[in-house]
């Protein structure tokens, strides 16, 4: 999609990160935020749909509470409690002078990992936004349990943050474009802090592995950084949508993005668009079981479009049931795609390695000949 034909977008999320929405002193960035919602409500009265993914309610609550860190035990929680409503001041005070209605919306891991939670979501969402609602997103960090590593080891959990967030959003609703609003210009060739001869990246049409190493960590603040933007950018294009990273600092900026300045860095993806079903099974549930496969059930897979038969099957790790969504991976455990399984761990432990013929003899009884069956397969590859 050229930037020109921004215009045509229809639905759009715009993520804004913790340090565009504070100004140097950590103090909420009101004029900023104040433009960022005249922009939007520009688009929302020419007829787009636009969803927000808003940081900041963690730094807000810790100025609020004159903190130098949120470092022990449920103080990270506590600030965005009370950052959380502060943020939502601002944007209920602001849209209100365009007369555009708001809804809040707080978000953990489970509400896309549990299928008929995902789907009441969405459900939801799509009724706010044919309201002519302005949705405000953001993950429920007072309740969120990502912070208690010891009870997650060994779990890949669907988000953690808000870019990864907003991609899920973006897949969710099949939005047009997700713009993640950073405090740099976009993707550069090197750090551009240390290094002088860093060129901005304008145009990626496919995230490799080359772009994915010029992320760095986390920004200040924010739990995001541009290794999680680009986790988000390739997401969004496995199902075909489209992403911008830009400088949230920049005057209008918004605004500028639709009258088709070239503003920071456009991932592009000609990538067939995924079925929801598929979306949901490749990124959007919290991961505990694996399975491993030999090279031929890998083939057999990626390249043939296959089900996963229990004779492939090397080794299954840890405890899963039948209808959830596990792992797939080669005998290096790297993972190269996501399945929802017809049995349970325990009866993939006994069946791994036989024929789909003897499945009858060693459970008993046979609903599949497939432990995961091609519908329920998403490559992530
Ligand atoms: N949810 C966090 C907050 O509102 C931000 C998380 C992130 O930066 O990714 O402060």
């Amino acid at each position: 999609m050229q930037r020109k034909n921004f215009v045509n977008v229809k639905r759009v999320v715009i993520k804004l990160g913790t340090n565009i929405l504070r100004n140097e002193e950590g103090e909420v960035a009101l004029s900023r935020i104040y433009s960022f919602i005249e922009d939007i409500s520009k688009l929302v009265k020419s007829g787009k749909e636009v969803i927000i993914v808003t940081s900041g309610a963690v730094g807000i609550g810790k100025k609020k509470l004159n903190l130098d860190s949120t470092d022990g035990d449920g103080v990270k929680q506590a600030c965005a409690a009370v950052g959380q409503s502060r943020l939502m001041s601002f944007y209920e005070n602001g849209f209100g002078v365009y007369d555009i209605p708001i809804a809040q919306i707080l978000l953990t891991e489970d509400d896309f990992s549990l299928r008929h939670r995902y789907l009441s979501l969405r459900n939801t969402l799509n009724k706010l936004l044919s309201m002519g609602v302005v949705p405000i997103i953001n993950q429920n960090d007072t309740v969120s349990t990502i912070e208690v590593h010891d009870i997650l080891a060994g779990i890949q959990v669907c988000f953690s943050d808000n870019d990864k967030l907003s991609a899920l959003v973006s897949s969710e609703l099949d939005a047009d474009l997700l713009i993640l609003l950073t405090d740099i210009e976009g993707l550069y060739t090197a750090d551009p802090k240390t290094n002088p001869d860093a060129k901005l990246i304008k145009e990626v049409t496919s995230v490799t592995d080359e772009i994915l190493a010029l992320g760095t960590g986390a920004s200040s603040g924010g739990r995001g950084g541009m290794k999680t933007k680009l986790e988000a950018a390739k997401l969004v294009n496995r199902f075909g949508g489209r992403v911008l990273i830009a400088n949230g600092k920049r005057q209008s900026v918004i605004s500028k993005i639709f009258e088709g300045e070239e503003i920071g860095t456009m991932f592009s993806s000609d990538s067939e668009r995924l079925s929801d079903k598929k979306r949901w099974i490749g990124y959007a549930t919290n991961i505990i079981g694996k399975i491993v496969v030999n090279k031929i059930t890998q083939d057999a897979i990626l390249n043939k479009g296959k089900s996963l038969l229990p004779i492939g099957i090397e080794e299954v790790v840890n405890d899963f049931k039948q209808g959830e969504v596990v792992s797939i991976c080669d005998s290096n455990y790297t993972e190269f795609a996501r399945g929802m399984v017809n049995y349970n761990s325990d009866e993939c432990r006994k069946i791994a390695g036989e024929h789909s013929d003897n499945i009858v003899k060693i459970l008993g009884y046979k609903n599949y000949d497939a432990v995961i069956t091609r519908d329920n397969i998403t490559d992530l590859i």
